[in-house]
C-alpha cells in the first residue's frame, strides 16, 4: 500500500467504523489472532488507535499509559469558562482528515479557522491594515514555497543519500527569508512586521526558520488550510477511541526487552509479557533515552532518532472578567521588538463568546520561558497585549493555564520536525518494526503527516494493520 491507499483505508476504516460495519475479512482475521497479546505503549491518540483497531479485530490488549490521563498531547483543559486546548487545538485540512468525520458523528463542536482572520497590533497598539498584513505574510510564504519545491526538487535520491548538498543553495528556510530580505530591522515597523509573519511559522512548526529543512519543508506549506478549531474539547474523542479498553494510568515503561519469542515491559509498576508491542513513545522521549530497549534499538533506527528533532510550541490561556479586544478577529497579532515574544493569541471569545485568549509561544522565545514561573509567563503576555492595547486599561487575567512541552517528562517538546541535517526518510526508519516483535506508532513515524494528531492517529491504524498480517504466537506457560 502507498501512502494514498493508507489515507483511503484510514477514511475507509473510520467511516465503517461509525456505520458498525465490519468486513468478513476482519471477523475471519478476528477469529485467526485472538489468543494473541500486545502491549501498547502510550495512551496518546496513536496508541490509542491501535489498541481499538487491534481489540475489533480480537487481540487481547493492554494499554500502558505513564501519565495520569490518555491523551498524551491532546489535553483539554476545562478549568476556565469553555475548554481549551494545551495541546492539539485542530482538526488540520478537513477535507482529508480521518479526525473530521469521527469527530461529526461523535458531536464534537469544532468552528472553521480563519488563518486570514488577523489583527496585527505593532508596538504602542498601531494597528495594521488586514490588507498590508496579508500581503506581507504572503510574500514569506510565496518565497518560501518556491524555494522549497526547488529544493524538494534537487532533493539526492536515496541512492545518493551520502552525496553532498551544493553549499549555495539555500538549506535551511531561514535561509530564503534572509536572501529575500524578508527580516527588516526591528528597528522598524515593517521589519517588526517581517519578524511576526517569520514567528507565526515558528509557532506553527515549533522551530526557528535556521532550523529547518528547506528539501524536507511541509509539501502543504501554500495547501487550502481549511481547518476546524475544536471547541467542545478534544478530550471527547480521546475518551471514545480509549472506551472500553484496557488502559493501565501510571505506568512509566521503563524497559522493553524481547526475544524471538515474546516481549517484556517493565514499568514502575510492575513486569508485562505480551507476544508483540507498539511502542508509541513521542520522540523526545526517544531521544532522551528514557526507556532502555533490550536488545538495544538498529543502528539506523538510533541515529534517525537523533537526527530528527523536537520543536516546541507552548500556550498560554489567559481568562478575563470581560473582552478588551476585538470580537470578530480570530487571532490577534503582536509585532514585538523582542523576536518571538508572543506573536499571535487565539481569540476563543470568536468562536465561544467567552473572553479567554490562548497566546502561542514558540522556538527560542518559548524555549527560554519554560524556566519562569507562571505568574512571570502571564506577566510578559500581560505586556503584549498592553503594547498591543496602549490606548485601553487591560485587565489582569482572572484565571491562566501555562504549558511548558519541552519540560514535560513525557513529551520532551510538543511535535517533530525535520533539520537541515535530516530527511524525511527518518519518520520512515523510525517507523520501521524491529524483529516482527516491537512495532513503532506516533506522529515522528509518520513522514506524510508528522506532527499532526491525525498523523499520530493514521500511524496507529498502520501499526495495527502491519502487526495484524503476522500469525499469532502460540502463548507459552509464562504468560
Ligand atoms: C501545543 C501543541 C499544539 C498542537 N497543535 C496541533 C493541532 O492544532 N493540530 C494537530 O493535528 N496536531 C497538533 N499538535 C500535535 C499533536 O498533538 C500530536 O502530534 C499528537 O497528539 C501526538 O500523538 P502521539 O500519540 O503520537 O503522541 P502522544 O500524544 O505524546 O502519546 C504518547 C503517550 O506516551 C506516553 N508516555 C511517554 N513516555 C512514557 C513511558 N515511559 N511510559 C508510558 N507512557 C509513556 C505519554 O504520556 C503519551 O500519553 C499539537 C501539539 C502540541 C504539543
Amino acid at each position: 500500500m502507498d501512502r494514498r491507499d493508507w489515507l483511503k483505508w484510514a477514511f475507509c476504516s473510520a467511516w465503517a467504523e461509525l456505520a458498525g460495519v465490519r468486513s468478513s475479512m476482519a471477523q475471519s482475521r478476528r477469529r485467526e489472532k485472538q489468543r494473541e497479546k500486545v502491549v501498547v505503549v502510550g495512551a496518546g491518540i496513536a496508541g490509542l488507535a491501535a489498541a481499538r483497531e487491534l481489540s475489533s479485530l480480537g487481540f487481547q490488549v493492554l494499554v500502558l499509559e505513564g501519565r495520569g490521563r490518555t491523551g498524551g498531547r491532546i489535553w483539554t483543559d476545562r478549568s476556565l469558562s469553555t475548554p481549551v486546548e494545551l495541546g492539539a487545538g485542530s482538526i488540520e485540512i478537513q477535507r482529508r482528515n480521518p479526525l473530521t468525520p469521527l469527530a461529526r458523528r461523535w458531536q464534537i463542536a469544532a468552528e472553521p479557522l480563519r488563518y486570514d482572520s488577523v489583527r496585527l497590533y505593532d508596538v504602542a497598539g498601531t494597528p495594521w491594515g488586514e490588507d498590508a498584513v496579508e500581503k506581507i505574510a504572503d510574500r514569506l510564504e510565496a518565497a518560501v514555497d518556491r524555494a522549497r519545491r526547488r529544493a524538494k526538487a534537487a532533493r539526492p535520491s536515496p541512492s545518493a543519500s551520502n552525496s553532498q548538498p551544493d553549499q549555495a543553495s539555500p538549506r535551511s528556510v531561514q535561509d530564503v527569508v534572509a536572501a529575500r530580505g524578508l527580516a527588516g530591522s526591528l528597528d522598524t515597523a515593517l521589519g517588526r512586521a517581517q519578524h511576526w509573519a517569520a514567528a507565526v511559522q515558528t509557532c506553527e512548526y515549533g522551530a526557528e526558520l535556521r532550523d529547518l529543512s528547506l528539501a524536507w519543508f511541509d509539501d502543504d506549506f501554500e495547501a487550502d488550510w481549511d481547518d476546524l478549531l475544536v471547541v467542545g474539547g478534544f478530550d471527547r474523542l480521546i475518551e471514545r477511541l480509549a472506551a472500553g479498553l484496557d488502559i493501565r494510568l501510571g505506568h512509566e515503561v521503563q524497559r522493553i526487552a524481547h526475544d524471538e519469542r515474546a516481549v517484556q515491559i517493565e514499568t514502575s509498576l510492575g513486569a508485562f509479557a505480551a507476544d508483540r508491542a507498539i511502542v508509541t513513545l513521542p520522540l523526545g522521549v526517544l531521544k532522551a533515552g528514557q526507556v532502555e530497549f533490550s536488545p538495544a534499538l538498529p543502528h539506523g533506527k538510533l541515529a534517525a532518532i537523533q537526527r530528527l528533532e523536537m520543536g516546541l510550541l507552548n500556550k498560554v490561556a489567559l481568562q478575563y472578567a470581560e473582552r478588551f479586544w476585538p470580537a470578530d478577529a480570530d487571532f490577534l497579532g503582536f509585532s514585538s521588538r523582542t523576536p518571538g515574544m508572543f506573536p499571535q493569541f487565539l481569540n476563543l471569545f470568536a468562536a465561544t463568546g467567552r473572553p479567554v485568549l490562548v497566546a502561542a509561544v514558540a522556538g527560542d522565545y518559548a524555549r527560554a520561558l519554560e524556566p519562569l514561573s507562571d505568574e512571570q509567563i502571564v506577566a510578559r503576555a500581560q505586556y503584549a497585549l498592553r503594547s498591543m492595547f496602549a490606548s485601553k486599561t487591560v485587565p489582569e487575567p482572572t484565571a491562566f493555564r501555562v504549558t511548558r512541552w519541552a519540560s514535560d517528562r513525557w513529551a520532551r517538546g510538543s511535535y517533530s520536525y525535520v533539520p537541515v541535517a535530516a530527511s524525511g526518510q527518518d519518520y520512515d526508519t523510525l517507523a520501521e518494526p524491529v524483529d516482527e516483535r516491537l512495532f513503532f506508532a506516533g506522529e515522528a513515524t509518520n513522514r506524510e503527516f508528522p506532527a499532526t494528531a491525525h498523523g499520530a492517529y493514521l500511524s496507529g491504524l498502520r501499526e495495527a494493520a502491519r502487526l495484524a498480517g503476522h500469525s499469532p504466537a502460540t502463548y507459552d506457560s509464562r504468560r
